[in-house]
């Protein structure tokens, strides 16, 4: 029998928990309905997907040109831009900056691609301190896991799981239970963090060529306060998160509020260019920016391009039936849902769950919320082309591709014998409706009923409906 694979497990486990279901199913109705009321008020917005989608091609196509005169301006306004090919480059290079100013603590808003290098578990290996900032990152970090979502790290908790671990590492007698209250409590303790912090670490949602400035978003201000307290202020970005101009930045932001939270804005939109300049009141003294590759240039020159355009929205994840069932750590990687299983492979090449690509249902639903229009279904399509290339499907599933393939290459064979089995089917369950088991189909009815086909297959219907038209 056939190991089952890290993600089946996971996801078995996460289907049978009844906290998470709960907890995700409350979060993943609220992000849809408010996504679809945001862009519902916005007549302009294909176009806006359209021109957005333009406007990343053409960054990808430019990317060089863009990188460096981001670089020329962040350096004219005495900052410093670090070029990190790896992961391990960037938790390097940000460990030396952070030696180097002789910091013991770091304060860090939330960024996916330190996430991605593993930055705190370096900073920590080094023997920094590192305190989360962002207040769904603040609880993953107590609870020591991995953010669940990309936009939402702690969407997979409930409030009482949540008051649980503030008694628990905040050290009171009493468990808080409003939310308010659990706010007002991460809040104090975090203001203290951002006051005594020495470096602060941000991530950026995009990086303007034209100015040299850095851009994030968020809900809580931490971004504000971790980058203008601390005395060093290091952005860890993506290559890919460059844009031309300012314009072109509100652009982006105009679509990403929406698709994420459905909000037109969100409630900080914080712009950094550089160190603190002679007459400024405040701001850090030393502007670092990690560029990351980490395999996204050769992407750039694959068939995986497309995935660049990503504005980390999460949209994807929030409209996905199989995250919406087992949510992100399921996944086992950064990246969860669609977008995640898209760039995990590509990412993190060798130490992943083949499964990724294949646990998707091609249903589409991704690719028409992407504010970007990426085709995630054709990219997942394509990791699963190469898996059988290099021979990483299961026997199982090529013999079962390659009798397909060669049916459907004799299609009077194929028609012949999917009317036979269909027949059959539609026969022999013609009592109950459905079947509780059906051999090779262990899986699916495994969880499910398999419906009794009724009637004759699409092919006859379609061939008898072109012969009435035909014949009028
Ligand atoms: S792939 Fe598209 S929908 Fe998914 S996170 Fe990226 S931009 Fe958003």
């Amino acid at each position: 029998m056939a190991a089952v694979s890290p993600f089946r497990q996971r996801a078995a486990a996460a289907l049978a928990d009844p906290t998470l279901q709960a907890a995700l199913s409350r979060a993943q109705d609220g992000f849809v309905a408010k996504r679809a009321r945001a862009l519902g008020a916005l007549p302009e917005l294909e176009r806006m997907r359209e021109e957005a989608c333009t406007l990343k091609d053409h960054v990808l196509a430019n990317l060089d040109r863009y990188l460096e005169s981001y670089e020329a301006q962040v350096m004219r306004r005495g900052g410093q831009v670090h070029w990190a090919p790896t992961r391990e480059d960037a938790c390097r290079i940000v460990i030396e900056i952070c030696q180097r100013a002789g910091a013991r603590l770091i304060a860090k808003g939330k960024s996916m691609v330190s996430e991605e290098i593993g930055l705190n578990a370096a900073l920590e290996g080094a023997g920094l301190e590192v305190i989360e900032t962002d207040l769904g990152e603040y609880i993953v970090q107590l609870a020591k896991e991995r953010p669940s979502h990309i936009i939402a790290p702690a969407v997979h908790k409930t409030r009482e799981q949540i008051a649980e671990l503030f008694q628990r590492h905040h050290g009171y007698r009493e468990r808080l239970t409003g939310v308010a209250e659990l706010v007002a409590d991460a809040r104090m303790v975090l203001r203290e963090h951002f006051l005594s912090a020495d470096v602060g670490i941000t991530g950026a949602n995009f990086l303007i060529a034209e100015t040299g400035s850095n851009v994030i978003v968020t809900n809580e201000g931490n971004g504000d306060l971790t980058c203008t307290l601390p005395r060093v202020h290091i952005v860890t970005a993506g290559i890919e998160k460059v844009v031309p101009t300012l314009e072109d930045a509100t652009a982006l932001i105009r679509l990403l509020g929406r698709s994420a939270t459905g909000q037109e804005m969100t409630s900080y939109t914080t712009f950094s260019s550089g160190p603190r300049r002679v007459d400024d009141r405040d701001g850090p003294q030393e502007y670092h920016v990690v560029l990351v590759d980490n395999g996204r240039s050769e992407m750039l020159g694959n068939r995986f391009r497309p995935m660049l355009r990503c504005i980390r929205c999460g949209a994807c994840l929030n409209h996905c039936p199989i995250y919406a069932a087992v949510g992100g750590h399921a996944y086992g990687a950064i990246y969860p849902g669609p977008m995640g299983s898209v760039l995990t492979p590509i990412l993190f090449p060798g130490g992943t769950d083949a499964d990724l690509p294949n646990v998707c249902t091609l249903n589409g639903r991704c690719q028409q919320v992407c504010p970007v229009k990426i085709p995630l279904p054709d990219l997942l399509r394509e990791h699963r082309e190469i898996q059988y290339q290099r021979g990483i499907t299961p026997p199982r599933q090529r013999w079962a591709l390659a009798l397909w393939g060669a049916l459907v290459r004799h299609p009077r064979l194929y028609q012949i014998l999917t009317r036979w089995v269909v027949g059959a089917l539609g026969l022999a369950g013609h009592r109950q409706g459905s079947f509780r088991h059906l051999p090779f189909l262990g899986n699916w009815t495994a969880g499910r009923d398999f419906p009794a086909p009724q009637g004759p297959t699409f092919q006859a219907i379609w061939r008898e409906q072109e012969r009435m038209r035909r014949t009028g």
